[in-house]
């Protein structure tokens, strides 16, 4: 090989979605010679958008949940974004929309609950803030609901509201501290529908990565991680170059993480990966000429784990007049069933929601199996004692091999895009308290 092929950087970063970002800034900032590497021509990984003729299409459903690590990152690397919180909320049952109940008025005002449903999910509600969520760990989503709800129809709304949630069906198997968390910050934290779509938070953190000195690098995948002594030297690339590093960061999928080391042999990453349970779901996702209802924008389906949006209503991810919907059909990760029939659910969720969608659409999407998160917290924990909840999930030191470290929706606590920035955040506090990367940031008085 020869001298120009050998690459030299402090970091490298394999990943250019939401995590990668975010930790490239984060080491960056404090000095470290960065290099981030995107195998796709377009960075963003899932938070990409498509612009389609000024329609921002989303790949699926995203909303920023606020009160989480995603905000508190965001924030703290000054990310500009604007957008706003969904209002108008439905239930479709049986053919008919309902009231969707999130509050003490919603709850008072809708006729999809009688009066003793409402008394149980008011009581419910009343004492959700004061649960401790970790408690519940050990609980299916499933059980939990069975458990605080007696009552059939506070059972029905509460099972297809924690699909939604949990962006997953196989209620059985999820810890119930993940719906208890993610209601206890809905209760409090608005979500918002991010304009221009979440390719706004991708390309701001593009810019203030490359602005505090990191290469953002795409069109190149990383083929190897290259590590000797139990100790990580750096990575190959699919052209064949390598570059030398005192630390990598993988902010990939688990199985794409798992390709990396010993063309995924490597035992102790197999055993993290194995058996991991992702949330997996089917999005239909339409930019429609116009919006044919604009009364009922946000739907919960009764009958099954469906889920519609309107964003374009409170974002702005159209052009004047034109509509953008997504809808969502939350899988069971064990099962996934039939894609054919899981669009047609969706199909017929717009056909009964926004009637006449089918002659004004511009563009439509069918994703059928896409990883929403790559590890769902279970009840009944994991391998080798892994345990239950978020306890179980791994955390960002890859054992065995010094200086390598994975961030992403898989690691560490937080739900969705919160564990992938909240993740990125802490293998850059680990990377600037250790080792040379330390000195070089305290040198720069940032430490
Ligand atoms: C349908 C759907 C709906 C969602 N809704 C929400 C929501 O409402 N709110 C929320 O907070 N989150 C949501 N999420 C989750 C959110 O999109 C993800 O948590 C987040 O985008 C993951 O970012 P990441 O950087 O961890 O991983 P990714 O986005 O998967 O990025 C990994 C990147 O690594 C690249 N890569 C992989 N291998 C290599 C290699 N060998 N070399 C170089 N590059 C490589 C990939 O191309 C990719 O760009 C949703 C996800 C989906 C799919």
């Amino acid at each position: 090989m020869s001298e120009e092929e050998l690459q030299q950087a402090d970091v490298v970063i394999v990943g250019g979605g939401l995590a990668g970002l975010s930790a490239a800034c984060y080491l960056a900032r404090e000095g470290a010679d960065v290099r981030l590497y995107e195998k796709a021509a377009e960075l963003g990984g899932r938070a990409s958008t498509t612009d389609y003729d000024g329609f921002h299409l989303n790949r699926g459903v995203h909303a920023l949940y606020t009160g989480g690590a995603m905000e508190e990152v965001l924030r703290e690397l000054a990310i500009p974004y604007s957008g706003h919180s969904p209002t108008a909320v439905y239930m479709l049952r049986e053919g008919k929309l309902y009231e969707f109940p999130r509050g003490v008025q919603s709850l008072l005002k809708t006729q999809l609950l009688g009066f003793g449903d409402k008394v149980e999910l008011g009581r419910l509600f009343a004492q959700l803030p004061g649960l401790k969520a970790q408690e519940f760990a050990r609980v299916s989503v499933r059980d939990w609901v069975l458990q605080v709800a007696r009552r059939p129809r506070v059972r029905e709304f509460l099972l297809m509201f924690a699909c939604t949630n949990v962006y997953s069906s196989a209620l059985e198997l999820v810890s119930a501290e993940v719906l208890i968390t993610k209601l206890q910050l809905l209760l409090k934290h608005p979500v918002l529908y991010i304009d221009g779509g979440w390719q706004t938070l991708v390309e701001g953190l593009r810019q203030a990565a490359v602005r505090a000195g990191a290469y953002v690098i795409n069109n190149c995948r990383v083929e190897a991680v290259e590590y000797e002594d139990g100790r990580v030297r750096g990575v190959r690339l699919s052209n064949g170059q390598r570059v030398r590093a005192q630390a990598v960061v993988i902010a990939t999928t688990p199985q794409e993480a798992l390709k990396l080391v010993d063309a995924g042999t490597y035992a102790p990453l197999q055993n993290i990966v194995k058996d991991l349970l992702p949330a997996r779901v089917a999005c239909l996702d339409v930019a429609l000429r116009r919006l044919p209802d604009p009364t009922h924008p946000v739907v919960q389906d009764a009958g099954s784990p469906c889920f519609l949006t309107a964003q374009s209503l409170y974002a702005k991810v159209a052009p004047t007049g034109g509509a953008v919907i997504h809808t969502f059909k939350q899988l069971d990760p064990v099962h996934p069933g039939d894609p054919q029939k899981d669009e047609r659910e969706l199909e017929a969720l717009l056909d009964a929601v926004q009637p006449g969608w089918r002659e004004l659409v511009v563009k439509r999407v069918f994703l059928p199996h896409m990883m929403a998160i790559g590890m769902l917290p279970t009840a009944a924990g994991g391998y080798d004692g892994r345990p239950s909840g978020y306890a179980g999930r791994p955390g960002p030191q890859v054992p065995g091999i010094e200086h390598l470290l994975l961030a992403g929706d898989w690691i560490g606590p937080g739900f969705l895009a919160d564990a992938s920035l909240g993740s990125a955040r802490q293998v850059a506090r680990l990377l600037l308290q250790d080792g040379r990367l330390a000195r070089k940031g305290a040198k720069m008085g940032m430490l």
